[in-house]
């Protein structure tokens, strides 16, 4: 099949080429957004691939489907980015990689708390300047705290068992309870019971309607004084401006996000020459006790490689009229 892919990234090209020859499909790779601007350059493929920040809006779905696109294939697991009522009454399947490395994310999100809670990003600049002082850097241990899980899915779940690996206490919420993590001592509770017992508390439920600003202001009254907050599964889990207001009055002791609500107009680009507009972010960046990476939690070779075998296996299936294992279903 002929594919246009969108907002690719010299990563993309090297893991998708690598194993391309194995297959039967063309790929065009535009280094563009996909929107309803873009969408016309589409045309004359049969599928496009697109990822997070991808916008599949009603219009461009409308679009892309005019001119001749008849399956869109995501490489990435979450579909926040589409309107899937819009695709399905235009007959257009949705197909996404559900599962490619849940260990690539959650290893990340132990990176951002092991730099926030030894402050080696911090030892890292002042070791370069030839300034060995140890003032100001003093951490504190993971072993025996309790560290919060929100949403024990797949990369929930690899979370869960790096932290019971480093002597934490781990309490869990999710809507579905999991009897593996229930068996490997991970305590399931409310909301609330979560909030107020965690030292350190880990996103990984989806984006939907239900868990938009999931932390906001009341969520924030209720976590322990001084909690850290880690994001790595989307930024409008979070409400940024009351999370702003937290740091600011010290309530809120760290966070450490991969995902920023604003991200779109941020992430995956070099704007080092330029004036950044947004102003949450920027004061974000002024805290000494805030962390962000840009959305590179599932940045490994394995993940890559496996979002790379996943996708084109997914358009083989749609090519062949079988059944898309990885459909993505309207609720
Ligand atoms: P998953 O579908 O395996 O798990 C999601 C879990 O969240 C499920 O157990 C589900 O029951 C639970 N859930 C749903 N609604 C909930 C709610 N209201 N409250 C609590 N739990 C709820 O998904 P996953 O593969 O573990 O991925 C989780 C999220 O991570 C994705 O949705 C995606 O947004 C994000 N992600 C981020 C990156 C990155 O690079 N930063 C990479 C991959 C995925």
């Amino acid at each position: 099949m002929k594919i246009a892919f969108f907002s690719t990234k010299s990563y993309d090209e090297d893991s998708f080429g690598s194993i391309l020859a194995n297959y039967h499909h063309e790929i065009t790779y535009f280094e563009t957004k996909l929107d309803q601007f873009s969408a016309p350059l589409a045309k004359g493929y049969e599928a496009v691939c697109a990822f997070v920040n991808d916008s599949l809006d009603k219009n461009t779905l409308t679009l892309l489907k005019e001119n001749g696109v008849q399956l869109i294939a995501l490489r990435c697991a979450g579909y926040n980015q589409v309107d899937l009522e819009a695709a399905s009454s235009l007959d257009l399947p949705v197909v996404r990689v559900p599962v490619y490395s849940p260990e690539a994310v959650a290893e990340h999100a132990f990176a951002l708390i092991l730099t926030l809670s030894r402050k080696t990003h911090k030892a890292y600049n002042r070791i370069r300047e030839s300034n060995f002082s140890l003032e100001g850097l003093t951490g504190f241990n993971l072993y025996k705290k309790t560290i919060g899980v929100i949403g024990t899915g797949a990369i929930g779940r690899a979370f869960c068992k790096i932290a019971l690996g480093f002597g934490c206490e781990v309490v869990a919420f999710d809507v579905f309870q999991n009897e593996e993590m229930k068996d490997l001592g991970v305590k399931y509770v409310s909301l609330e019971d979560l909030f107020s017992q965690s030292d350190i508390i880990s996103l990984h439920c989806p984006l939907t309607p239900d868990t938009k600003h999931l932390i906001n202001k009341t969520a924030l009254s209720q976590m322990k004084n001084n909690c850290m907050l880690i994001n790595t599964s989307r930024g409008a889990l979070i409400e940024t401006k009351a999370v702003i207001q937290a740091l600011k009055s010290r309530e809120l002791g760290y966070l450490g996000i991969d995902v920023y609500e604003q991200e779109e107009d941020l992430f995956f680009r070099n704007l080092s020459e330029q004036i950044l507009e947004d102003e949450q972010i920027s004061r974000l960046m002024t805290f000494p006790n805030v962390l962000i990476t840009g959305h590179q939690a599932f940045l490994t070779h394995e993940a890559l490689a496996q979002i790379a075998k996943t996708t084109l296996d997914n358009i083989t299936q749609f090519e062949k009229g079988e059944r898309l294992d990885n459909q993505i279903a309207l609720k």
